[in-house]
This record gives C-alpha cells, sequence and structure tokens, in this order.
C-alpha cells in the first residue's frame, strides 16, 4: 500500500493545526464537533496537543455507500449535538473533497446560532471542489485519489492504519480489503 503521509508527517500536520487553533481560539468558549466515523483519530490527537479549555461533540454525516468511492445522499445526524449557544464552533472533519459535507454541515450549525462556525480538515483534495466555501484550517493538500487510514475507510476497514495510503485497485479492477 502506497503511503501518502507517514505517522511523522501527520504528527507534523496535527501538531501544526492545533497550534493554529490555539491561537485563533484564545479566551473564546471552543466547542469542537467532530464529523462521525472519519474523524475520530484526527479529534483524540488534536484536542490533546490544544492546550485551551474546550469541549467536544460529535454529528455524524454519510455520503458513501458501503463499496462506492463516489459520494451519495449526504445523511447528518445531529442527535449527538450538544447546546451550542455562546460557544464558539469549530467543525472537525477527515477530508474536503468535493466540499459537499462540509458545506451542508455549515448551514446546518449556522441554523443553531453559536458565536461562530469554522472548520478545520485533515486533508483537502485537489480540484474536486464543487461548492463556494473552503476550509478555515487545512493539514495537507493531497492529490485527487481515494485514500484510507488515520480515521479514513474503505467499506468500514482500513481506519485504524497510523498513516494515511492511497488505494489502489487491483489488476482486476477491485479495490482489496484486508484478509
Ligand atoms: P465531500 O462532501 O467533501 O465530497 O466529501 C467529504 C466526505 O467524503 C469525507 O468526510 C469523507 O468521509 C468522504 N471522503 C472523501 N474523499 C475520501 C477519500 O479519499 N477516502 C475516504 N475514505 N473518504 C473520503
Ligand atoms: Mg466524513
Amino acid at each position: 500500500m502506497k503511503q501518502l503521509l507517514t505517522t511523522e508527517q501527520l504528527d507534523e500536520g496535527v501538531t501544526r493545526l492545533a497550534a493554529e487553533i490555539r491561537e485563533f481560539y484564545a479566551q473564546k468558549p471552543l466547542t469542537m464537533v467532530a464529523v462521525l466515523n472519519g474523524s475520530i483519530v484526527l479529534l483524540a490527537d488534536l484536542i490533546r496537543r490544544v492546550d485551551l479549555p474546550l469541549k467536544i461533540g460529535l454529528v455524524q454525516a454519510s455520503s458513501y455507500r458501503g463499496a462506492a468511492t463516489e459520494p451519495g445522499d449526504l445523511q447528518i445526524e445531529m442527535a449527538m449535538v450538544p447546546v451550542l449557544r455562546g460557544r464558539h464552533v469549530l467543525l472537525v472533519d477527515d477530508i474536503f473533497d468535493t466540499g459537499n459535507t462540509l458545506s451542508a454541515l455549515l448551514a446546518e450549525f449556522r441554523a443553531l446560532k453559536p458565536a461562530s462556525v469554522r472548520s478545520l480538515v485533515l486533508l483537502r483534495k485537489h480540484g474536486r471542489r464543487t461548492v463556494a466555501i473552503e476550509p478555515d484550517h487545512v493539514g495537507f493538500e493531497i492529490p485527487n485519489e481515494f485514500v484510507v487510514g488515520y480515521g479514513l475507510d474503505y467499506c468500514d476497514a482500513y481506519r485504524n492504519l497510523p498513516f494515511v495510503a492511497v488505494l489502489e485497485p487491483s489488476e482486476d479492477g477491485s479495490i482489496p480489503l484486508p484478509s
């Protein structure tokens, strides 16, 4: 499997993101809302590097269905979102691809009237954006390839890889699952 970002590179990137967050949210009541399931690894690594009082919340967004590597209909589950009145919300997602997910989530969260809503993504895929918005904080720019690891899955597999890898089709064109 081709490693696109090593554990060391991810570590540096998350440390850099944490420094940006620390600077921007000093003195502001911060709630980080992680987008399940892909951003749990990022959330866990990020919050331990942000030396500020903060709360966390979770929201589920799913657009990939099973073996599809192209996005389908987006479903958002807000049941685990905490009260956000007076809070500064930072949405934390694994990857910005078309931007559809983040755009829809930003609209949902703005409707809850928190003090502010911004966004952070670990990865941004090059040349795929179809929406007007850009994430406020980006860990790494990556080429337009399907990636797994560090929380990102294919058919719910590979999330536990400690690096980000490109998932390449086998010779028969199918995408491999771990045995
Ligand atoms: P968007 O709505 O920006 O097109 O897609 C964002 C969501 O699609 C991400 O939160 C992620 O769950 C999924 N996604 C986009 N690209 C990839 C990829 O290369 N690998 C994986 N595993 N998921 C992706
Ligand atoms: Mg996602």
